[in-house]
């Protein structure tokens, strides 16, 4: 029969990509939570509507990155290909507001019809974070020091800069917005096709790009330091001396935009140079307009996204702990009394690898090639004497320990002669 295939774009990540992976997603919940957010987990699947409308129809991702289908009901849905929109549902939704600022951090999948290559996938997955109901520039910094110390957490401190950049207030960048014109206008002729879309629909777009024909013409354009009014500029002022404040390093990249279409003010992104064209790691920026345009109260708000994957590739080591202890039962009679102890150990916190098959060579030598420190070995005679037999696996001393003290004798002998436990 042909073999079914893993649909184009999706990865099955284990062993230690699996680990890097998780390593990503444990760090973001532990500094997540020294910086005060909240977890929550929203739907999979919304209404294609609310990416519409909340992403806007000029975006990459709306025009031609979506996974949207009828389901049997015939209610159009889409998989969801970035989380703001969905959290800012969640927050008209249950009227959130009432908690406002509202700290908030999801992690999970999301899916777009990419091109695939390394670092960009049609499922993907994210860590967010956002401050909803906050307008002041102490969120912007508080969110851009969380993504700071996680890079830093995870050793990418070395590896990753922070581009800052300003969108302005709705004054600042409607006269960005004729400024663009004005410039790209002059060049349509030789944009790309996407381009010269953008030039009609939001001409801001242009300068996020991809395509290598645009770029001199992207390069030449304004910055919108010209048409800052004194409000946005000041605002601006506001998070770089937050982020000194804080010994926050950051380039100024007067051309950064983001790709979805609901930024204000602050934009920034992580970007390193590990990763080829995929060098974003971690975007974000200040999103006063979106809750107001789904149906909400006006409520300001600020946010960040990155790439687990693209987070996970730049991570060198295998972070996945080896178990501890391997119990190794020999001949039938020792298995479920092996088993049990097994499970004691588990019980008491240890990682045990339990060796299921094979002579003892076998099973001795995978629980060297898991990188246990101790193996507990329990033969029919250990078994009727009572007792197990625990060997060092570095230097392959061993010694009988009584069965009922074996989970102590197993704790003692991980912490080792150093810091040897109390004996009472
Ligand atoms: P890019 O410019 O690389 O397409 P984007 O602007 O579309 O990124 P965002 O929507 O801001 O990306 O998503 C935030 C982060 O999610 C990105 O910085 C990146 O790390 C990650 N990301 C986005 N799209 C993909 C994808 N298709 N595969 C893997 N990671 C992705
Ligand atoms: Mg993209």
């Amino acid at each position: 029969m042909a073999k079914i295939q893993a649909i184009r774009g999706t990865h099955d990540w284990f062993g230690a990509d699996a680990a890097r992976f998780n390593a990503v997603i444990e760090a973001f919940g532990a500094i997540g939570e020294r910086f005060g957010f909240q977890s929550v987990h929203t739907p999979v699947f919304e209404a294609t509507e609310l990416f519409a409308r909340g992403i806007g129809e000029a975006t990459d991702v709306v025009a031609k990155e979506m996974y949207s289908f009828p389901d049997r009901g015939g209610d159009l849905l889409t998989l969801r290909p970035e989380f703001t929109a969905g959290l800012a549902r969640a927050y008209i939704s249950n009227g959130w507001q009432q908690f406002s600022p509202l700290k908030l951090v999801t992690h999970g999948p999301l899916f777009r019809y990419e091109r695939p290559q390394k670092g960009r996938y049609r499922q993907f997955h994210q860590i967010d974070a956002e401050v909803i109901g906050a307008a002041e520039p102490l969120a912007d910094v508080e969110l851009i020091a969380f993504a700071d110390q996680l890079l830093k957490a995870l050793g990418l401190g070395d590896k990753v800069v922070l581009q800052l950049n300003t969108l302005g207030d709705a004054a600042s960048r409607a006269a960005y917005r004729a400024a663009l014109v004005a410039h790209f206008s002059a060049h349509r002729a030789d944009l790309s096709a996407d381009s010269q879309l953008r030039l009609d629909k939001n001409p801001l777009r242009i300068l996020d790009s991809k395509a290598e024909q645009d770029r001199p013409f992207i390069d030449a354009a304004p910055t919108i330091d010209a048409v800052l009014t004194p409000e946005a500029a000041a605002f601006f002022g506001e998070i770089t001396a937050g982020l000194d404040a804080l010994g926050i390093a950051y380039t100024r990249n007067p051309r950064l935009v983001r790709g979805l279409d609901y930024y204000s003010h602050t934009a920034f992104e992580f970007v390193t140079t590990h990763l080829g064209a995929q060098g974003t790691v971690i975007g974000g920026g200040r999103y006063d307009g979106l809750i107001e345009q789904l149906g909400g109260p006006s409520t300001p708000a600020v946010g960040w996204a990155g790439g687990i994957e693209r987070l996970a590739l730049l991570l060198e080591a295998d972070d996945a702990a080896p178990p501890e202890v391997a119990v190794v039962p020999l001949g039938e009679a020792a298995q479920w009394a092996a088993a049990r102890l097994a499970n004691d150990l588990r019980a008491a916190g240890l990682c045990v690898e339990m060796a299921y098959r094979g002579t003892l060579k076998k099973r001795m030598s995978r629980a060297n090639e898991r990188g246990c420190a101790l193996a507990l070995i329990l033969g029919e005679d250990e078994l009727a004497r009572g007792e197990v037999l625990l060997k060092q696996l570095d230097t392959g001393e061993q010694a009988p320990v009584a069965l009922d003290r074996a989970v102590e004798a197993v704790s003692t002998a991980l912490v080792g002669p150093i810091g040897t436990l109390e004996d009472d």
